[in-house]
């Protein structure tokens, strides 16, 4: 039975079978090198800080010791988290991330250093890393999340050990929500589907109209594209849903982690900050304003992802491969689009979007970038 660190955790039994042997044999010595792999929404973070909380604890991840409940609420003083707010993680957030690693733990036995979205270093940046790797201070412990092992550096590749998270099924996801959320079964499935076993993003789907709302007139308006004109409209339209989907999910992310600041502070009123609260808070509020700047970029990527699967979807009709849809509350618009055009004509349209994906994250202009993908995305009438 797994100690109650990862309760939260869903699907990942054998990853949790690996990480909890490493923590009941780390008396003889832990692994100073982890990579965690897993696609966008498997939980790669929230299983590093898992693993984290439970090195730290002395009961091997209770859950509720001080150790516990700092470390879940980001607050844990011996580890360190490099999320990226920027497209790429530059040399200098990697040489601190080195520095700080060289300190020790202050109030336990190791010092944690969890890198996510490692697969965002450049070169440069990874070289940096793999010299800490190389010589690491005793009781350092590395934790890097990418999306699968060939993102990373063969020299790193090679001084880690690899954790590799799965994809959940559909079902999965949808049993989750229904058990953890309370959600109508019938809807969990849908949203399972449509945010592609994401659990983060189905839960979203699940318990925001207006996020469900922005990704249908998303897929929608892509359908609709039937001139130069009208995607020149589209695009437009698409910047506009992506920076509002954006802004809500920015602020209901900010109020969460502020309400959890401030229960770990202990504040009861959270109308009036006590003095010893406020430089906490302050420290919070300028990550948070640091981090909407990448969250509009963001916003267009799971737009572009939710494209992919529309026209996964129109061909999958055109080939007549007896697999349920994603997007099966689209059928008849996406039937259309599927009888109006070719499965050739479809696989273009995919690899443009994958195109536009690598644009946007190589800082083309989003405008463009968009304009240029809803031209090549146009049926006939
Ligand atoms: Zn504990």
């Amino acid at each position: 039975m797994p100690t109650p660190i990862w309760r939260e955790l869903f699907g990942q039994a054998d990853a949790i079978a690996q990480l909890e042997q490493a923590v009941k044999t780390r008396d003889q010595g832990v692994q100073h090198a982890w990579l965690m792999t897993g696609p966008p929404g498997s939980g790669r973070s929230n299983m590093a800080v898992a693993f984290a909380a439970a090195l730290l604890c002395a009961e091997g991840g209770c859950g509720t010791c001080r150790s516990c409940t700092l470390a879940m609420s980001g607050n844990h003083p011996d580890i360190d988290v490099l999320t990226t707010e920027k497209v790429g993680i530059s040399i200098e957030e990697v040489r601190n991330l080195v520095l700080s690693a060289q300190m020790g733990g202050s109030m336990g036995r190791y010092r944690i250093m969890i890198i996510e979205d490692a697969d965002r270093m450049a070169e440069r940046s990874s070289n940096v890393l793999l010299k800490a790797l190389e010589e690491p201070p005793t009781g350092t412990v590395w934790i890097l999340c990418a999306p699968s092992e060939a993102d990373m550096l063969p020299t790193i590749r090679s001084r880690v050990r690899r954790i590799t998270l799965k994809t959940p099924a559909v079902e999965e996801v949808a049993q989750l929500l229904v058990e953890r959320d309370s959600i109508d079964r019938a809807l969990a499935l849908t949203v399972a589907a449509e945010a592609q076993s994401h659990i983060g993003m189905a839960r979203r789907l699940a318990t925001s109209v207006d996020a469900r709302g922005r990704r249908k007139d998303t897929l929608v308006a892509a359908l609709d594209i039937d001139s130069v004109t009208n995607a020149m409209f589209t695009a437009d339209r698409w910047i506009d849903l992506a920076r509002r989907d954006a802004e809500a999910l920015t602020t209901e992310r900010d109020s969460e982690e502020r309400e959890e600041l401030l229960r770990v502070l202990g504040v009861e009123d959270t109308s009036k900050l006590p003095p010893y609260a406020r430089a906490d808070v302050k420290t919070l509020e300028e990550s948070q304003k640091r981090r909407a700047t990448r969250s509009l970029r963001d916003g267009l990527d799971r737009i572009l992802v939710d494209l992919l699967s529309l026209y996964r979807d129109v061909l999958m009709l055109q080939l007549v491969a007896e697999v349920p849809l994603v997007n099966e509350g689209l059928k008849t618009q996406i039937s259309s689009v599927a009888n109006r055009s070719s499965a050739q004509q479809s696989l273009e349209k995919l690899r443009q979007i994958e195109l536009a994906r690598t644009r946007i994250a190589a800082n083309v202009k989003d405008q463009m970038v968009l304009e240029a993908l809803a031209v090549n995305l146009r049926t006939k009438p």
